[in-house]
Order: structure tokens, then sequence, then C-alpha cells
């Protein structure tokens, strides 16, 4: 096997060996079909086959109920910012954004451009974000037109370990955590994801809508914008990135075969723990800012006393074949990220050397 090394990037991020030795080994011959999967028509029964195998794959592994429908769209996390308030906000009415973190406020910002929008609730503190939001501390929301927030900040390393309680609809940006545990899908009215982090490459973001929430959406709206177009037409409106949807074919095979999102939870908690006991063994070495019960598993977030010590880390980490760890340019320090891809043994690898880091200080 070609020379890999343990990639710890935020997203895009590491794929499962499996799914792309998949890729090489069907590329240029898909099917038996003497082409490539992407110079198939949209329209063919090789790709179509593809592209209804993927999204079967998606309402298995997530258990999503007959009510609710899944789309595969084009424009990644920052469409669905967009499109949301497009379809669900109206004049007069007034959207509730969670804020836990830089995704979350991107998402805000992107909804005010649209409607009326607020900042509900905030654990903003000193410029960053260290928590989650607890049940108690969120505003009534029964008159807003829905109620949204971030399940995983993938900059800030929070993420919510419970699904708040409201009475609005609920819409969730799921792009960093969907498929890495198992998930009440029954609970929300919108989940959208970029699937780059857990689910293919860049280029997709996949949408599970209950459909009598989709087709309240607005109609006066350009049809591309409106997710009912894209609800009646399986997502097959216009053309489709192709490629990218098989790759997530790809990956959701290999997931089920690994044991589906049961067994990613399990794995996922036995690779955060391994990192966060380590920092928690050294605190005067390691500071890991997240409130313990808001931390993350899948971007685990840390400072080292100085940036120098920092950058220090990160070369020496790249030296030996460990990638990705250093933290969002607009917060600095490392992040790792512990996406379903990342198997055990490159945590214990990572872990083992930040210890004899550690150990040289
Ligand atoms: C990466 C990320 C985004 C941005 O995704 P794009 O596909 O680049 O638009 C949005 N939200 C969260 C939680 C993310 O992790």
């Amino acid at each position: 096997m070609a020379n890999r090394v343990h990639n710890f990037n935020p997203g895009p991020a590491a794929l499962p060996l499996p799914a792309l030795a998949r890729a090489q080994e069907e590329f240029l011959d898909f099917a038996g079909s003497g082409m490539s999967v992407m110079e198939h028509s949209h329209r063919g029964k090789e790709y179509e086959a593809v592209h209804h195998e993927a999204l079967r794959l998606l309402r298995e592994l997530l258990a999503v109920p007959e009510s609710h429908q899944i789309l595969l769209l084009q424009g990644g996390a920052h469409y669905l910012f967009a499109s949301v308030p497009m379809n669900f906000l109206r004049p007069g009415q007034r959207a509730d954004y969670l804020l836990t973190g830089s995704w979350g406020e991107r998402a805000l910002e992107e909804a005010q451009v649209v409607g009326q929008a607020r900042a509900a609730a905030s654990t903003a503190s000193e410029k960053t974000y260290r928590r989650a939001l607890r049940d108690d501390e969120l505003p009534p929301s029964d008159d807003a037109a829905y109620v949204h927030y971030t399940t995983n900040e993938t900059v800030h390393g929070v993420q919510f370990h419970h699904i708040p309680t409201v009475k609005a609809p609920l819409i969730a940006d799921m792009s960093s955590d969907i498929l890495s545990r198992p998930l009440d899908v029954g609970r929300f009215d919108l989940i959208y994801a970029g699937a780059q982090k857990n689910i293919g490459p860049s280029g997709v973001a996949v949408v599970i809508a209950r459909k009598s929430f989709l087709e309240s959406g607005r109609t006066d709206i350009p049809r591309y914008l409106r997710f009912s177009t894209h609800a009646a037409s399986d997502s097959l409106y216009n053309t489709a990135p192709t490629f990218a949807i098989y790759m997530i074919r790809n990956v959701l095979a290999w997931l089920k075969e690994q044991g589906g999102v049961e067994a990613m939870a399990r794995q996922n908690a036995a690779k955060a723990s391994l990192l966060y006991q380590l920092l928690d063994e050294s605190p005067d070495f390691f500071r890991a800012p997240v409130e313990r019960d808001s931390r993350s598993l899948m971007n685990v977030v840390f400072r080292l006393p100085s940036p120098e010590l920092e950058d220090r880390l990160v070369s020496e980490a790249k030296k030996r074949g460990m990638v990705g760890i250093k933290g969002h340019r607009s917060v600095g320090g490392l992040r790792v990220s512990l996406y379903n891809a990342i198997s055990l043994a490159s945590v214990e690898t990572l872990v083992q050397f930040l210890r004899d880091f550690r150990a040289q200080g």
C-alpha cells in the first residue's frame, strides 16, 4: 500500500482506505461499462443505481423514518446556511439561532441577510466558546419559524451530547458529527451536513428533512433554491455531483460493514477518551479549554504553554507522518479531528508522540 499518513485534517478529512481502494479498482471500468462512473449520464441506469444505493444506505444507517426524506444537494453546508432561511423564514417571522461556536454564527449571519433572525442563546464568553447549552438556558421559541443549532462546533471543539428541547421546528447543522453516533432523526425537522468530514468528499450536502416541513417551504423563490424541487425529483433535478455521490456510496458501504453507527460511536468514544485522558494527565502542559460535558469527540482542541511550542509540535508530528493538527486560523492552538475514518491505532500513535513530546518539554 502507498505511503499513507495519519491524517487528522478537520475537513476535507481522511476517507476510509477501503472506500478509496474500491474507487481505484472501479475507476476506469465501472460495473463492466467500459467507462468511469463520472463519464456516465446522471440519468443512466449505472449511475442511478449508485445514487439510490447511497440514499438507501443513509436511510438504513441513520434509521431515517418514513416521515423524512433524504436529499443530496450541492453547495456544501454554506448552501444550507442560505437556503434554510430562504425556504422557511417568511416576512413577519423570526428564526432563533443557538450559538455555541463560529459555524452557528456564520449560519445566523446568513439568515439575517434573508430575514429576521436572532441569537436566541449563546455561550460566547471572552470571544470564544467553551460549552454547549443546557435546556434551561433556552428562551421559549414557541413563536419562532424554527430553531437552528450546530451539533458539533468543528472549530471550537464544542459538541452537544443531547438534543435541545424546543417547541418550534428544530434544524441542525451536523456537518462534523453526522454518522458518528446513533441519531433520533424523528426529533428534527431538518438536518444538514456538508459531506467532507464524515460522509465523503466535498461537493455534496446531505439533507434529512420531515416531508411535511419540506412541503411548507416558500414557493416564491427560484425553483433550484426550493427544497421541494429536489425532493420531488429524488435529488436528480439537474446534474448531480455524480463522482462525489459515488464516493459517498463507497464510504457508507464501508461504514455498514464496520457495524454501522453503533460501532462508530463505540470506537469514537474510545479514540477521544484516549486523547482527553492524556490532556487531563498534565494540565500544566496541555490545556483543553472546553468544559468536560461539552467536549467534542470529533474535534479535540487544546493548547500548549506557548505558540512556539505548538508550532514545533506540528512540525515534529509531520516528520513522523501525522498531519492536520494545527488549530483553525481564527482560534490558533491545536486541533485533532477524529472522524469515523480515523483508526484507534492512529490515535494511539499520536498519543504516544504527544507523551514523548511532553517529556522533552
Ligand atoms: C465545515 C463545516 C461547515 C462548512 O461547510 P462547507 O461545506 O464548506 O460549507 C459548516 N458547518 C460545520 C459544523 C462545519 O464543520
